[in-house]
């Protein structure tokens, strides 16, 4: 019996682990997830002297899709974003659901590869989501670049929500850098 349920019991405790890792609604990697990994690509940037960048992601006018088009239209809207955006990042890019309609992609590269990224969403999300929603969703994104003073992920992610404000302020649909 012990050699039966043994198997079974680790295969629950991964099915769990795996759930405690990932967002329900979108099936991306949740905060805690995001977490654990930026964790490790900020030691291994730092070892390997290598770029690091954060982009933070923000649907636009996001309670007006839900007003429009109900929770449920909204939360169909998430799951094709987070689809997309999947969809879109390479190899070494590592996109999460961080907050309601609130994504980051952490991205071993420099500002140019953030903003391949943001260009390769940009030209996918307006076919896409027409045809999967029948209404066109759209996106602000602030990028920050990982800099030598930074003592770990807060104040890179503190400088790509202020780009990401500015990106709002600007009029939203677009990529804005932080001011470093
Ligand atoms: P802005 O362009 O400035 O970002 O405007 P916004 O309307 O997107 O403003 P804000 O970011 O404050 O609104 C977020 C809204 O997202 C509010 C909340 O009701 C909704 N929301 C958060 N999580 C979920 C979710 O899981 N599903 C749905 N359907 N809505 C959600
Ligand atoms: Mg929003
Ligand atoms: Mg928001």
């Amino acid at each position: 019996v012990i050699a039966l349920l043994v198997p079974w019991r680790d295969e629950a405790e991964q099915k769990l682990r795996a759930m405690a890792l990932t967002d329900a609604l979108t099936g991306l990697p949740n905060r805690r997830c995001f977490e654990q990994r930026a964790t490790g690509m900020l030691a291994l940037a730092r070892r390997q002297n290598l770029p690091l960048c954060a982009v933070m992601l923000d649907l636009d006018h996001f309670k007006h899709i839900n007003d429009t088009h109900g929770h449920e239209g909204g939360d169909n809207a998430l799951r094709l974003f987070a689809q997309v955006l999947q969809q879109c990042c390479r190899h070494g890019e590592l996109p999460a659901r961080v907050g309601g309609e609130e994504f980051c992609v952490l991205l071993s590269g420099d500002e140019d590869s953030a903003e391949q990224l943001d260009q390769r969403l940009r030209a996918q999300l307006p076919r896409r989501s027409q045809e999967a929603l029948g209404f066109l969703i759209d996106f602000s994104a602030g990028v920050a670049l990982l800099q030598p003073d930074d003592t770990g992920m807060e104040p890179l992610l503190a400088r790509a929500d202020a780009a990401l404000y500015l990106a709002k302020a600007q009029g939203r649909g677009q990529l804005q850098h932080d001011s470093v």
